[in-house]
């Protein structure tokens, strides 16, 4: 029989195994970028493409894209998920009740009476508050549980296995950036190397160089389709203000289930990912408006946002230094849902108002720029 001590040891190597295997898909990627780095560089533009403007051209401009393509890439590996602020778990009195609830509807009320302050317009398929188990607090609009991470996640998209971790509110937009600049990467290779590929079809290419040539053009292709559909299914999902979860299980408010609940118009869906300042849509650094905790919605799921808001005072972020990590996986139970804020309040801003509250979460960044979206109800457009 092995001691306690011993299933300890087990365990831990257990976890570290499993941790490496989920880097697995990262590694393989990574070599794939590696091997195209010689196969392009050292091969085609060394050894093959003779000195001249062409030559400068190609290692330039494939520099370029790979730069932005690493940068979108590690970045998206890299960022942390937001996490559910404190505000939203569950106290040890609550949790005393919840355990000594007798029923389901026992259980049910004592979330609904916690949430009573907290600002949710999500609900479960049943009408009840979103209440995480594992986490044990309710959940934020938008976020999930992530069976993979462990842990609740702000709007979460979906767990990646390619980046080895969730695609949420804290990184989507450096998730699409890396989705188009790895099609742009792949683009470029495939109609460079084309020319030459047609050569060794011809006969009048062999050798090393050229069969690196040759794969270097299938691969490039291959990973090009795979990467066109699911950058435009992305590019689809910010139009519509959906997530990939979202698209399958439309968000439930009190009204019912609406699948554009969160829409507030394509530009104003653009921006809510990528921000209002243009010069950073294309740069993989954070600009997403919002705290990942509170999301403005069409005018019909507002009341209850309003009314709920109004008898609190709520840390709700700043909208750049958004909560730290928490995942997911949506099981929507009664208590399927849970919600943190900020576990640093020195990390947030007070409002007392709530009106001025939502709409500054929601807009705060784009009032300047455009007075129609600074009121939540003349931004429901789509
Ligand atoms: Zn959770
Ligand atoms: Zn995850």
């Amino acid at each position: 029989m092995p001691s306690p001590h011993e299933k300890l040891g087990r365990g831990r190597s257990w976890m570290w195994c499993v941790k490496t295997v989920k880097w697995f898909p990262v590694i393989f990627i990574v070599s794939v970028i590696l091997w195209s780095y010689y196969a392009y560089v050292i091969q085609l533009c060394f050894f093959v493409i003779p000195f001249g403007l062409q030559k400068a051209l190609y290692i330039i401009l494939y520099h370029g894209f790979l730069f932005f393509f690493l940068w979108s890439y590690f970045q998206t590996i890299f960022t942390s998920n937001g996490r559910v602020p404190v505000q939203f778990r569950l106290p040890a009195t609550e949790l005393d009740r919840l355990m000594q609830a007798e029923s389901d509807e026992a259980k049910i009320q004592v979330v609904k009476r916690f949430a009573q302050n907290l600002p949710v317009s999500n609900r479960t398929t049943t009408g009840a508050i979103r209440f995480c188990e594992v986490c044990q607090h309710v959940k934020p609009d938008r976020a999930h549980h992530c069976s993979v991470c462990g842990d609740c996640v702000l709007k979460m998209d979906h767990h990646c296995p390619w980046v080895n971790n969730c695609v949420s509110f804290s990184n989507y937009k450096f998730f699409i950036l890396f989705l188009g600049y790895a099609l742009i990467y792949c683009l470029f290779i495939a109609l460079t190397t084309l020319q030459f590929f047609i050569k060794f079809w011809k006969g009048e290419m062999d050798g090393v160089s050229h069969f690196h040539i040759l794969l270097l053009f299938f691969v490039s292709i291959m990973f090009a389709l795979s990467l066109v559909s699911l950058f435009g299914y992305h590019l689809y999902l910010v139009a519509h203000n959906r997530t990939t979860l979202e698209s399958f299980r439309p968000p439930v408010f009190q009204i019912g289930p609406d699948k554009n609940g969160f829409s507030l118009g394509k530009f104003n869906n653009f921006q809510e990912v990528f921000g209002d300042n243009k010069k950073t849509w294309l740069l993989p650094v954070y600009s997403s408006l919002g705290d990942g905790v509170v999301f403005p919605a069409r005018a019909q799921h507002q009341s209850n946002l309003y009314s709920s808001m109004g008898s609190t005072h709520n840390s709700l972020g700043d909208g750049v230094t958004y909560p730290q990590r928490c995942i997911d996986e949506d099981t929507d139970t009664l208590l399927g849902g849970c919600q943190r804020w900020d576990d640093q309040e020195n990390g947030c801003s007070r409002w007392n108002d709530p009106e001025e509250a939502f709409s500054r979460i929601a807009f705060s960044e784009h009032a300047d720029s455009d007075s129609s979206t600074v009121h939540p109800e003349i931004m429901i457009v789509d």
